[in-house]
């Protein structure tokens, strides 16, 4: 099948935005089963040539396993263990938060291709507020903006290559 990209990040770092820019006008795949799968979207999207089945995952969230939230964070995880690339996401602009720090530390473990994304890194002040994300140990950050697409083709470049 074609390679996997999940999405992952806790909520409301811009999952859902990045997603929709990468998938562009090819969503035509959107899974929305009940369970599990509640809030994971998937999607293609052809990068620099390739085509990659994409992954937009609920938040990975500190939460007991029978909440919604928990489920969710489930969700994350299984389709992280899935992935052929998992693009974790950080708000470059909140900078990192004990849930970034803790889901990093779990990511590390899964010997998954990672590629550290820092959104909402627009602007002036957007790059320096990335380079915090470095303390994860998932390597260089990208630092971009999925909502005003700086960074974009980078990224896309970087999806590309590790595939
Ligand atoms: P998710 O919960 O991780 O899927 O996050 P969403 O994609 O739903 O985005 C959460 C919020 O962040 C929304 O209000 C978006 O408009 C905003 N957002 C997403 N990307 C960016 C970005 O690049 N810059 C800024 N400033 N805001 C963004
Ligand atoms: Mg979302």
């Amino acid at each position: 099948g074609l390679p996997t990209v999940v999405i992952a990040g806790r909520p409301n770092v811009g999952k859902s935005t990045l997603f929709n820019r990468l998938v562009g006008r090819r969503q035509a795949l959107v899974a929305d089963q009940p369970g599990v799968t509640r809030d994971r979207k998937e999607g293609e999207a052809m990068l620099r040539g390739r085509l990659v089945r994409l992954i937009d995952t609920a938040g990975l969230e500190e939460a007991a396993p029978d909440t919604l939230y928990g489920r969710m964070r489930a969700s994350s995880e299984s389709a992280v263990q899935q992935a052929d690339l998992v693009l974790f996401c950080i708000d470059a602009r909140a900078g990192i938060t004990p849930a970034d720090a803790h889901f990093a530390s779990w990511l590390r473990r899964q010997n998954r291709k990672v590629i550290l994304v820092a959104n909402k890194a627009e602007g002036r002040s957007g790059a320096a507020a990335a380079m915090e994300a470095f303390s994860l140990g998932l390597g260089d950050p990208l630092a971009l903006s999925a909502e005003h697409g700086d960074g974009i083709a980078d990224l896309m470049g970087e999806i590309a290559e590790s595939l």
